[in-house]
C-alpha cells in the first residue's frame, strides 16, 4: 500500500526518527515521491502506532480552547478516531468520493481539522473559505468549484441558503451547531451516531488535495489547485528547519481556517509528531493572544505581521512566556522595527518566512541561520528560487528583478498543479524556465532575499522605482506610527508620486496633523534615499486588509486614481 504497506498489514513499527527523515528527505526533493500518498494513513496513523509503542512525549496532537473554559485535547489516536468517523459521514451521508469537493467553512473550532482529515481520509477535496464569505462570495466559490458539499455553522448557514438555487451541483450541508435547520444535516449528531471503522482510499500522489481561492489581494481570487503529496509532504523540511518543529512541541498558529496558512500548520506540525495549538479566537485581541501564551506550554508561535505590530505595542513586561521558544512570521512583508522590539521585550527571534497559496515555503530564515533584519531569509529548498527579468533571465545579485522559482526541466513536486479552469492565466504564470511569483525583490551575493513589493504595489515615479516595503518600513520606525501603507498617488508633474496612508499611535492621534506630516517626511528621507519620501500623507482610522490580515494597497491605489 503505497508508502507504508497495504491496508490492514502494517509492517513493522519503523523508528520515528528514521520515518520523519525519509519524509524530510523526500520533501527537499533528495528522493522520489511515491506513487501513493495519503497524508491521513501514512503520516497520521503512523504516528499513531508510534504514539502507542511510548515513541511520543504525553502531548496532544491536537489542543483546542476557546478561552470561555472549554478545551478538546487529542492524541494522534483519538484524532484517528474522531477523523474516521466524520470521514463515515462524509462517504456515507454526502456521498462523496474520490475528487468530489467539499466547502470547509469553519471558524476555529475542532471540527475544521477534523473535517480536513475527514476529507483526505475519502479523497475528497478540500476548499478551506473564511468565515467572513458573504453571499456573492460563496456563489462564486461554490459555483467556480462545483462543489458538491459543504460544512459551515450557523452564522454562515442563511448565507448559503439564499444562493442555494443558483449552485446545482452543491448536494449536501452540513451543519456544526447544536440546533438543526431545515436542509441541512447535524454533523455533530451524525459525528456521534457515526462507525469508528473506515478504510482510508488510496490516493495516488498526484490526486488532488485541495482546492484554494488566493487571497485576493490584488484581483478576483483564483483557484490553486495542489496535489496530496504537494502538500503532505511538501512541508515537511520547513517544518522541522524554518518552524524547528519535533514531537515535543506545541505550535500555535493564529491564522484563521479559510487561509492556506492553516494548511501549513497542518501538514508542517503533524508529519513532525508536534501537536497543533489553536485558540477559538473569534477577534484578533492581543491581550488574549499574550496571555494564552503565558498560561499554555507552547513553545512556536507563528502570527501575521499584523499581529506582531500590535503584540508590541502592549507592555510585554507584565507576560511571561515559559515554554516559548521559537517564533514565526509571514504572509506579508515584516517591519524590522518590529522584530527588533519583540526581539528586545520577549527574547527571541522573528523568523520571518514567505510563500504563496500556490507554493509551498519559498524563502525563510530557519533556525541557526544569521538574520538579516528586514530580509526575508533565503532559498527554501527544493525550490531553486532566482530573481529573473520579465524574459525568464537570471539577473545578477543585487538587482531587482521578479521572484522566480524553477520549473523546468523539473517542476517541484511542491507546487501547486494549476489555476483551476484556467490554463490562459497557469501558462501567464511562467516565463522561460521559471513560474514567476508576481512579486519582486532583490537577492544579495550572500543569497538573501530582499522584497520590494508585489509587481502592482511597485512605485514609478519620475522614472524612479520605488518599492512600499522600504517606506513602510522607514515610517515605521517612528514612534507616532502604529501602521502605513503607501502607494502610488497621481500627479501632474512626476506622473505618480509616492503617498503614504498613516495609522497613528493613540499616543500622537491629537498632534497638529501639518506638523506631524512634515516631520515624518523628514524622518523617511532621513532614514532612506530622500526621494522616496511621501510627497503625500493621509492619516487614516484603519487601513484595508484582507481577512488574513493583508493590506490591500491596491485598494487604496484605486482609490487614488479614482478606479
Ligand atoms: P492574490 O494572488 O489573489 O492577489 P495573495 O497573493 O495575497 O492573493 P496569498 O497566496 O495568500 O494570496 O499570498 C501570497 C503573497 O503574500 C505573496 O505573493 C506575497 O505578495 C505576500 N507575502 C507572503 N509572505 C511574505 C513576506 N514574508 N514578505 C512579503 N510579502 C509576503
Ligand atoms: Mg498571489
Amino acid at each position: 500500500r503505497g508508502f507504508c504497506g497495504p491496508h490492514g498489514q502494517q509492517p513493522p513499527l519503523p523508528d520515528p526518527q528514521k520515518i520523519v527523515a525519509t519524509w524530510e528527505a523526500i520533501s527537499l526533493g533528495r528522493q522520489p515521491v511515491p506513487e501513493y500518498f495519503n497524508f491521513a494513513h501514512d503520516v497520521l496513523d503512523m504516528w499513531s502506532q508510534l504514539e502507542k509503542a511510548g515513541h511520543r512525549p504525553q502531548i496532544p496532537a491536537f489542543w483546542w480552547v476557546n478561552g470561555k473554559g472549554a478545551e478538546v485535547k487529542w492524541n494522534f489516536e483519538e484524532l484517528g478516531e474522531q477523523s474516521r468517523k466524520a470521514a463515515n459521514v462524509l462517504q456515507g451521508m454526502c456521498g462523496l468520493q474520490l475528487g468530489d469537493r467539499m466547502m470547509l467553512v469553519l471558524p476555529r473550532l475542532p471540527e475544521w481539522w477534523l473535517v480536513s482529515v475527514a476529507c483526505i481520509r475519502t479523497g475528497a477535496v478540500m476548499i478551506p473559505g473564511v468565515s467572513q464569505l458573504t453571499e456573492k462570495d460563496l456563489k462564486y466559490r461554490l459555483q467556480a468549484s462545483r462543489a458538491k458539499s459543504i460544512i459551515t455553522t450557523d452564522s454562515l448557514a442563511p448565507r448559503v441558503d439564499a444562493i442555494n438555487a443558483d449552485c446545482p451541483f452543491l448536494q449536501s450541508k452540513l451543519l456544526v451547531s447544536d440546533s438543526s435547520r431545515p436542509g441541512w444535516m447535524n454533523f455533530m449528531k451524525l459525528l456521534r451516531e457515526a462507525s469508528t471503522e473506515h478504510n482510508c482510499v488510496r490516493t495516488k500522489s498526484q490526486d488532488p488535495l485541495a482546492i484554494y481561492f488566493t487571497s485576493g489581494t490584488t484581483g478576483a481570487p483564483k483557484m490553486v489547485e495542489h496535489a496530496q503529496s504537494s502538500y503532505g509532504l511538501g512541508f515537511v523540511a520547513s517544518g522541522r528547519r524554518w518552524m524547528d518543529l519535533t514531537k515535543s512541541d506545541i505550535f500555535w498558529n493564529t491564522s484563521d481556517t479559510g487561509w492556506v496558512k492553516a494548511a501549513w500548520t497542518l501538514f508542517s506540525a503533524w508529519p513532525n509528531g508536534s501537536c497543533i495549538f489553536v485558540h477559538e479566537l473569534p477577534r484578533v485581541d492581543a491581550k488574549i493572544i499574550l496571555n494564552t501564551l503565558s498560561r499554555y506550554p507552547i513553545t512556536t508561535l507563528c502570527c501575521v505581521p499584523t499581529i506582531f505590530r500590535l503584540l508590541v505595542q502592549e507592555d510585554l513586561t507584565r507576560y511571561q512566556f515559559q515554554s516559548l521558544r521559537h517564533c514565526l512570521t509571514g504572509g506579508e512583508a515584516l517591519n524590522p522595527d518590529v522584530r527588533e522590539k519583540w526581539k528586545s521585550h520577549v527574547g527571541l527571534e522573528l523568523h520571518e518566512g514567505y510563500g504563496q497559496s500556490e507554493t509551498v515555503l519559498i524563502c525563510a530564515n530557519p533556525k541557526g541561520m544569521k538574520i538579516k533584519s528586514g530580509s526575508m531569509g533565503k532559498a527554501s529548498p527544493p525550490y531553486d528560487v532566482q530573481i529573473v527579468d520579465d524574459e525568464g533571465n537570471i539577473l545578477p545579485p543585487g538587482q531587482e528583478g521578479n521572484i522566480a522559482v524553477r520549473v523546468r526541466p523539473t517542476r517541484p513536486f511542491c507546487f501547486f498543479s494549476c489555476y483551476l479552469n484556467n490554463p490562459e492565466k497557469t501558462e501567464a504564470s511562467e516565463r522561460g524556465d521559471f513560474y514567476i511569483t508576481g512579486d519582486r525583490a532583490h537577492k544579495d551575493k550572500d543569497g538573501y532575499f530582499w522584497f520590494t513589493g508585489r509587481n502592482d504595489d511597485v512605485i514609478n515615479s519620475s522614472s524612479y522605482r520605488i518599492g512600499p516595503v522600504e517606506v513602510e518600513n522607514a515610517l515605521a520606525e517612528h514612534p507616532a506610527v502604529l501602521e502605513a501603507a503607501v502607494v502610488s498617488s497621481p500627479d501632474p508633474i512626476r506622473g505618480e508620486v509616492v503617498k503614504a496612508f498613516i495609522v497613528l499611535s493613540p499616543s500622537y492621534s491629537s498632534q497638529d496633523p501639518k506638523k506631524l506630516t512634515q516631520e515624518l517626511q523628514e524622518h523617511v528621507k532621513r532614514v532612506t534615499a530622500p526621494y522616496k519620501y511621501p510627497r503625500k500623507v493621509a492619516f487614516v482610522s484603519e487601513l484595508p486588509k484582507t481577512v488574513s490580515g493583508k493590506i490591500q494597497r491596491n485598494k487604496l491605489r484605486n482609490q487614488e486614481w479614482g478606479r
